[in-house]
């Protein structure tokens, strides 16, 4: 089960957040921390964990999380060159434990990452 984080107070809109999406299933907001000219947090609405956690009956909400990774690049103008990170578990830098992609664009993105 998962615990309740910051995500889940910005999905019920209890806290502040840059909100570019929104549908029934997910939720994106610009990171409060941004590494690239565009970074966009993309979450499901259900409390996943992690992608490491993630289960079998979850995989129409995870597919949906990279569609609307999609859209949120093309609409912010960097839909031809981007990246999509999910960072699963404390060792691998996942510091929310809320399923989250990060959409990055609009500068120069090496490899490998850090
Ligand atoms: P990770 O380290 O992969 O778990 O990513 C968590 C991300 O959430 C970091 O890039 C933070 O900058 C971002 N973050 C934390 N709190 C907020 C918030 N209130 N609004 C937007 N982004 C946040």
């Amino acid at each position: 089960m998962a615990e309740e984080t910051i995500f889940a107070k910005i999905i019920r809109k209890e806290i502040p957040a840059d909100i570019v999406y929104e549908d029934d299933r997910a939720l994106a907001f610009r990171d409060i921390s941004p590494q690239a000219p565009v970074h966009v947090l993309v979450i499901p609405k259900e409390p996943i964990v992690s992608v490491g956690e993630a289960t079998e009956d979850q995989v129409g909400v995870l597919g949906h999380l990279m569609l609307v990774a999609q859209k949120v690049a093309r609409a912010e103008g960097v839909g031809d060159a981007f990246r999509v990170v999910a960072n699963s578990g404390a060792g691998a830098g996942q510091s929310v434990f809320h399923l989250h992609l990060h959409v990055l664009g609009g500068r120069p993105l090496d490899w490998p990452p850090g």
